[in-house]
């Protein structure tokens, strides 16, 4: 029985040669490393578009309605508010935590309401 047949990372053959080689070839390292840069940048380009959205729709729940506005968890995930994506967070003095995506942020009141905030451009 081979138990420790080395295999290629890339097309799965075995593996002739040094022990601690993990591709057959130059050619098998090139596809392998070029797949795993493929999956990061869809998960950067997926991450991003998911925070862009966010922030849109912040920002179009705000609009019209000065500094500040109240909405629901209802109504932010109807429009397809994702929570688990925020770029930073801020805690103010009272120790409230807002999650904010870009320049837009919120900040979870009672009952499921939320209040959405925007970065004070500097004056
Ligand atoms: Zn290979």
């Amino acid at each position: 029985m081979q138990t420790d047949v080395k295999k290629c990372l890339s097309c799965d053959k075995a593996i002739q040669g040094r022990v601690d080689k993990k591709f057959c070839d130059d050619y098998c390292r090139n596809t392998y490393n070029n797949q795993l840069k493929a999956f990061s940048n869809n998960l950067i380009r997926n991450i991003n578009n998911a925070l862009k959205k966010n922030r849109n729709i912040l920002l179009s729940l705000l609009a019209d309605n000065g500094d500040t506005v109240k909405t629901t968890r209802e109504k932010l995930l109807k429009m397809g508010f994702q929570f688990k994506y925020t770029t930073h967070t801020y805690t103010n003095k009272k120790g409230n935590v807002y999650g904010y995506c870009y320049d837009y942020g919120y900040l979870e009141l009672d009952n499921d309401w939320f209040l959405i905030v925007k970065i004070r451009e500097p004056s």
